[in-house]
């Protein structure tokens, strides 16, 4: 079942470099509808949590410490098309490899440090967003 739908996190490179409303302004202004924010410091057991699909990639390790390094912003959004539509305004993994007008072409570092995070699927989208936010805290 199609949702409307989708969660992000602002990650640790991109709070600590002070773009979370460069960011958050991208996401206004391409159309989609804040549901619910907020900014936490995951420890690295709950970052370990939420990447547990790729708990068996090389790269997992240094993403749980990355991604505990610094607080992030979790953000459920609501826009059609959701998901899709914001895996194309966040651009590709790698930000050599993002678009011309993304949000990780415009603040990536790095494919790691890649600014933000979206879901895949309206499944995972709505795992996600219950991750962070209770029902109570979706309007
Ligand atoms: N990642 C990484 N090295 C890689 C691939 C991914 O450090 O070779 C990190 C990166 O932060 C990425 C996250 O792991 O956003 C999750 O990877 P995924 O393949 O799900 O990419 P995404 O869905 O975030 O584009
Ligand atoms: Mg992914």
């Amino acid at each position: 079942m199609a949702t409307n739908r989708t969660f992000t996190m602002i990650k640790p490179d991109a709070t600590q470099e002070n773009h979370i409303g460069g960011i958050l302004s991208m996401i206004e202004e391409g159309g989609f509808r804040i549901v619910a924010l907020k900014k936490v410091l995951l420890t690295a057991e709950r970052a370990g949590q939420f990447y547990e699909v790729h708990k068996e990639r090389p790269f997992y390790g240094d993403l749980v410490k990355y991604m505990s390094s610094g607080p992030i912003v979790a953000a459920i959004l609501e826009k059609d098309n959701a998901v899709a539509d914001f895996r194309t305004l966040i651009g590709a993994t790698n930000p050599a490899q993002a678009a011309e007008g993304t949000i990780r072409k415009k603040y990536a570092k790095s494919i790691e440090a890649n600014a933000v995070h979206g879901s895949d699927s309206d499944e995972n989208a709505q795992i996600e967003g219950n991750f962070f936010f209770g029902p109570d805290e979706q309007f």
